[in-house]
């Protein structure tokens, strides 16, 4: 994939306009900076390599040159989405998983913001926002998606076991056609934002449904129980041993298969 090959690809799309760099820190630096500026509505920031990649929290996120699809998508939410945008991660991910689907691969979602296939990370997404006073003025949405095999980080900096797209596929994926594809079923989605449609595809994708799962949160004790499904605005519900519910809401909280 080079400027070119993606601009031909994305041509196809009605997109707000394009960012391309060889090399960039973070490609949420750079769209958090241009949603400043006044981009425009679906505008898209796209790095070959990131050298300051984050995940939640400032964690690291490696995008080795040449090896994944580090993407950062701005969103200027009209009145009528605003209501919904706590789903914002829930319809990234979506796009995601579809476009794996698509492949002929079984994605599943680790809520709120991975990827997994074979039950391993295949894809993070991270969400910022820039306030305007008290209303969001946009939303950024960074997508990092290992596709070849170079983009998944030796074992010791993880916590949890990762993959790529490569791994999983017979044919070598192209970047360009999968960014195009996530796009894609990004925009058809967000129509839907606010459907339930919505929620229900989400809720189908999860991984560990039915499952123990414990999940941690800043510094509070760790909520432990069996992942039921998801409220209306994306939240996560575990129900315990009496089979009560909890309500997991977003924020940065780690989900795991319970030891
Ligand atoms: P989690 O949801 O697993 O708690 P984050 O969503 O914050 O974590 O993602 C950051 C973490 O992801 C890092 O701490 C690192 O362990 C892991 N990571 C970093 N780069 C990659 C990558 N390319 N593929 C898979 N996992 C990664």
């Amino acid at each position: 994939m080079n400027e070119s090959s993606l601009k031909k690809s994305l041509s196809k799309i009605n997109i707000g306009g394009l960012r391309w760099f060889d090399s960039i820190g973070s490609t949420n630096d750079e769209a958090l900076a241009w949603a400043t500026e006044g981009a425009k509505d679906l505008s898209i920031v796209v790095a070959d390599e990131q050298t300051q990649g984050r995940g939640r929290l400032n964690r690291r996120w490696f995008t080795p040159k040449g090896s994944a699809l580090a993407v950062s998508l701005i969103l200027r939410p009209a009145a009528p989405l605003r209501p919904h945008l706590s789903r914002t991660v829930g319809l990234a991910a979506l796009s995601i998983a579809e476009s794996c689907l698509k492949l002929g691969l079984a994605p599943q979602i680790k809520w709120p913001n991975d990827i997994l296939l074979n039950g391993k990370k295949t894809a993070g997404i991270l969400v910022e926002s820039v306030w305007s006073g008290e209303d969001v003025d946009s939303l950024v949405i960074g997508m990092g998606i290992n596709v070849y095999k170079s983009s998944v980080p030796p074992a010791e900096f993880l916590q949890f076991p990762a993959t790529s797209l490569e791994d999983a596929l017979e044919n070598e994926p192209k970047r360009e056609e999968i960014l195009l594809s996530i796009l894609t079923a990004f925009i058809r989605w967000r129509e839907r934002i606010g459907s339930d449609e919505l929620i229900d595809a989400w809720e189908e994708a999860l991984a560990f449904r039915g499952e123990q799962v414990e999940v941690k949160g800043g510094g509070e004790v760790p909520v432990i129980g069996r992942v039921d499904g998801l409220e209306s605005d994306g939240s996560l519900r575990l129900k315990d041993l009496h089979d009560n519910s909890m309500i997991v809401r977003f924020g940065d909280v780690s989900l795991r298969p319970a030891a």
